[in-house]
């Protein structure tokens, strides 16, 4: 007995420490991976977050430079998850279209992220093509390069759109959380056009002729397929996912709409927000901040108190929020790679603009290795990984550029 025992005990051992090392395999290789390839992530909120906490990137933080306490991205981190090109999100408030001013945040942004690549260039180094993502890569910076999200600053005047090329701008978000001049929101229910507006269809040949890339994150169904089938060139999805998990939720995209991305040769990145991702963590959470502003407002309790926030952390402790995990973003992609390939899928992750809803596993620029394990996990090769991290995007990327300066060029 005592025999059969131990050798029962050593099987299991062994069956461990095998597991374990494998384990240890992946993990080695993930972390390889993603500081040897070039890590392109669709969208990061930072410029809207140094504008709004007025939190500027500290030249030093005890020693280390460009450390930060908070959100998800700055140097150090970026560097240790092996992200090379955030494309910082020039994010315009819907509510601008209303109250004017659009073009002006765009141009402070812009002129924000200028100032950090242009006062801090030991780190970091403006792009405005692959190309530049690859040399600032070989110069162990990380890269700035620019999308705008919402058309709204080109809204009243053509002209604008080869400005804010010419300013730096590589995507634009057609619109974001409401209908604009130029087309539908996913958010927005009015439908004011149905889709796109004839205005808009003048934006998209002026994108297409200045070699902007055309972003269709946010906007409504009728928008896309009127911009797919108007455009010959690829589209992207700056940070959306797969609405197959989120049954309902228009700002993901279908399996129709996936498959059409990949007749245009286009790219989707994934967004890693867990409402994106998991529409029952979604519903989880929605309806947790229902009982605590119902609690809030029976209180007379007012926002942005101290005793809110105590109630909140309180709240909090006794009734957790979900997270999504590392496990679901890959279900994302897998879902992508099954039905278009794995040609149009990268990573979008919405850093600094999708609050404390990050999954477990992917909580800040740090992580990426993790997804690239869970990657090797299910099979993926070191190839297939190479295109989700920046190949994919690329390709996309310079066909825009490449076809706006031909466009040029026949002037
Ligand atoms: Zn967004």
């Amino acid at each position: 007995m005592k025999f059969y025992f131990l050798l029962l005990s050593l099987v299991l051992y062994a069956a461990l420490s095998n597991g374990q090392s494998i384990q240890n395999k992946w993990e080695k290789k993930a972390q390889k991976l993603a500081q040897k390839f070039i890590i392109v992530d669709g969208h990061v909120d930072l410029p809207y977050r140094l504008k709004v906490t007025n939190f500027r990137l500290q030249k030093e933080y005890l020693g280390i430079p460009y450390k930060t306490d908070t959100g998800d991205f700055d140097f150090v981190r970026a560097k240790e998850g092996g992200l090379d090109a955030p494309f910082m999100s020039i994010y315009i408030p819907s509510k601008l279209q209303v109250e004017g001013g659009a073009k002006e945040l765009a141009d402070s942004l812009i002129n924000m992220v200028e100032y950090i690549a242009k006062h801090q260039s030991a780190y970091f180094q403006m792009a405005y093509s692959p190309k530049d993502v690859m040399r600032a890569k070989k110069q162990g910076k990380v890269a700035l390069p620019m999308g705008m999200e919402n058309g709204a600053p080109v809204e009243h005047d053509l002209s604008l759109i080869p400005y804010f090329k010419k300013r730096g701008i590589s995507y634009i978000t057609l619109t974001h959380a409401k209908d604009n001049k130029i087309c539908d929101s996913s958010y927005d229910t009015t439908r004011t056009w149905n889709g796109l507006s004839a205005y808009g269809y003048k934006v998209l040949d002026e994108m297409i002729f200045s070699g902007i890339m055309i972003d269709i994150s946010h906007v409504s169904d009728s928008t896309f397929y009127q911009t797919l089938r108007y455009v010959r060139v690829p589209v992207i999805a700056s940070h959306s996912s797969c609405r197959k998990f989120t049954p309902g939720f228009e700002r993901n995209m279908s399996d129709d709409m996936i498959r059409m991305i990949k007749a245009n040769d286009g790219v989707i990145m994934v967004n890693f927000g867990s409402t994106f991702l998991d529409s029952e963590v979604g519903k989880h959470n929605d309806s947790l901040r229902t009982v605590l502003n119902q609690y809030l407002e029976e209180k007379g309790i007012k926002e942005n108190t101290d005793e809110a926030a105590q109630l909140k952390l309180d709240f909090s402790k006794e009734h957790p929020t979900l997270f999504a995990d590392v496990y679901k973003v890959a279900d994302h992609i897998d879902h992508i790679v099954r039905l278009a390939g794995v040609n149009h899928v990268g990573f979008g992750s919405d850093y600094d603009g999708v609050g404390d809803s990050l999954p477990t596993g992917l909580k800040d620029v740090r992580d990426y290795p993790n997804l690239v394990k869970v990657l090797l996990e299910r099979g993926y090769s070191s190839k297939d990984i190479k295109k989700m991290c920046s190949g994919n995007i690329f390709r996309v990327w310079n066909k825009v550029l490449k076809n706006g300066s031909t466009l040029e060029n026949k002037i």
